[in-house]
């Protein structure tokens, strides 16, 4: 999403020389590997898209996952972005030397550059768990990411650890196939009910025939996603409350059974995790052939699943719906800036960047998506889109020989963090429960003001917090 981004962005600025590096042989990232049952955005579809590019064709509000990946490779397609592309090519190393950037590929391919835009993702290695015995199990066994769709789960004995979005969409997608499906749940999840039904064909027919009307919707979603940012960064805000009584009333009037609605009861606020969006899974994880358990797992043998109980869960397929590794943003590249200063150093206890986009002593190396920015339920597409324009404007007085060298000053990093850190404690994500958004001290590393404050840090650079040399 982000190179392809970057690519369109750069040519359309007038850059003709420019190399998107992707170690895969197509685009996608996130959307080519993911491709587990029931993938779907959790953002509506005429939101999670280029603003530039609105695709009259969502079949639903949430759409499928293959329908994601197959709008990227059209967008690319349309914007000549492939012939820029130099696929099944990893970067291992960015080295910055005289003004430059030497890059070097797996396959042993060099470059010189002038910047380098870091478009890596924020899930993009998967995490396994930490089982004992993980590896003995006898049947099939996947992360979620790398769902493996020659084995059928019907009629098969399923088991998901986890209970992330991924777990909950799983459910929902193949309860009704297997055997049994039996979800190990370390943390209950807040759910917000949101119905995705398709698009008639006469909404259809109206989308292709009035490019306005997708230009009203998406403005339309943007602000409501504003409107949701804002709750969720104050946790005593009037939003924050509609979104727990909304998640509270749906567990209430959805689950009948009085043990299963406690055991799917969380004892912390709703959205302080990435909240939940679905219309169907307490229906699902409600079947007779579903259960949730909530013991510890205790380690895994060649038959199933063993928890704190005493019980063997005997399965024939385990899925790993555990999540990816959130703070190795860029990494495994190694990436050696000015002096010889190492990036796995510099962010030896957890990664920061000023903005989420510079990094002091990495002069003219600007990352996409990078660490602590606007993360939650609202499209990251858009976060690009202005991190990108953002990002243009710092290229732009390399390109007019301004200076050669940009990057954040060490000043600006710190108060920007000392502001980011003290404005994360009011938010929802720090209200008292473990989630992927809180770093190893437990702050929330994530951008905690509303969406506009975002949107007006991206629209000019602060010069005063850069530092331009040459
Ligand atoms: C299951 C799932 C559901 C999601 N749902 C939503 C949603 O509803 N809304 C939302 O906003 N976001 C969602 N996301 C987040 C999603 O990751 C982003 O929206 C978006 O797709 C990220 O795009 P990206 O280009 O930044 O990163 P990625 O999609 O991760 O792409 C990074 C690319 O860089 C390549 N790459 C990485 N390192 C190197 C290297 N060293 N050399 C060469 N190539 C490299 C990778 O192969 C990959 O293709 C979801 C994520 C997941 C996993």
């Amino acid at each position: 999403m982000a190179g392809i981004l970057s690519a369109i962005k750069l040519r359309e600025a007038g850059y003709g020389d420019f190399t998107v590096y992707e170690k895969a042989d197509r685009l996608g990232g996130t959307w080519r590997e993911n491709t587990y049952p029931g993938l779907s955005c959790d953002v509506p579809s005429h939101l999670y898209c280029y603003s530039f590019a609105l695709n009259p064709e969502w079949s639903h509000l949430l759409s499928p996952g293959a329908e994601i990946q197959a709008y990227f490779e059209g967008v690319a397609r349309d914007y000549d972005v492939n012939s820029s592309v130099r696929f099944g090519d990893e970067v291992v190393r960015c080295e910055f030397g005289e003004g430059r950037w030497r890059i070097a590929t797996a396959a042993g391919h060099h470059d010189v550059v002038d910047v380098v835009i870091a478009a890596t993702g924020v899930l993009h290695h998967p995490k396994y768990p930490d089982i004992a015995g993980l590896d003995s199990f006898g049947g099939a066994m996947f992360h979620s990411a790398r769902w493996d769709h020659s084995v059928p789960v019907e009629g098969a004995r399923v088991g998901i650890i986890g209970t992330g979005s991924t777990a909950v969409q799983i459910v929902s997608a193949i309860v009704d196939q297997t055997d049994s499906l039996t979800l190990f749940q370390r943390t209950a999840q807040w759910i917000m009910p949101v119905l995705n039904p398709a698009y008639s064909s006469e909404e259809l027919e109206a989308f292709r025939r009035e490019p306005q009307l997708l230009e009203e919707l998406h403005a339309h979603l943007s602000e409501l996603f504003d409107m949701f940012s804002g709750a969720v960064v104050d946790a005593g805000s009037a939003g924050a409350k509609y979104i727990e009584d909304s998640c509270l009333a749906n567990l209430e009037d959805n689950v009948a059974d009085p043990v299963l609605r406690e055991k799917l009861r969380p004892d912390y606020r709703a959205a302080c995790k990435r909240l939940i969006v679905s219309a169907d899974f307490y229906e699902a994880i409600g079947r007779p052939n579903a259960e949730v358990v909530t013991e510890a797992i205790t380690g895994v043998e060649p038959r199933g699943v063993r928890t704190a109980d005493g019980r063997l869960h005997e399965l024939d397929i385990l899925v790993l719906a555990t999540g990816f590794q959130v703070d190795a943003f860029v990494r495994p590249t190694s990436v050696i800036g000015r002096g010889g200063v190492r990036l796995d150093d510099t962010w030896a206890d957890r990664p920061e960047a000023y903005l989420s986009i510079s990094v002091p002593r990495f002069p003219n190396f600007f990352m996409l998506n990078g660490p602590n920015g606007p993360v939650g339920n609202f499209s990251l597409i858009g976060v690009a889109e202005l991190q990108i324009a953002y990002i243009l404007q710092l290229v732009e007085r390399i390109r007019a020989g301004d200076a050669t060298e940009i990057a954040a000053t060490g000043d600006a990093l710190a108060a920007f963090e000392a502001a980011r850190i003290e404005a994360a404690k009011k938010t929802v994500w720090a209200t008292g429960c473990r989630s992927w958004y809180l770093d190893d001290r437990g702050i929330p590393a994530a951008w905690p003001w509303p969406f506009a404050r975002f949107r007006a840090e991206m629209a000019e650079p602060k010069w005063e917090d850069y530092e331009l040399r040459g």
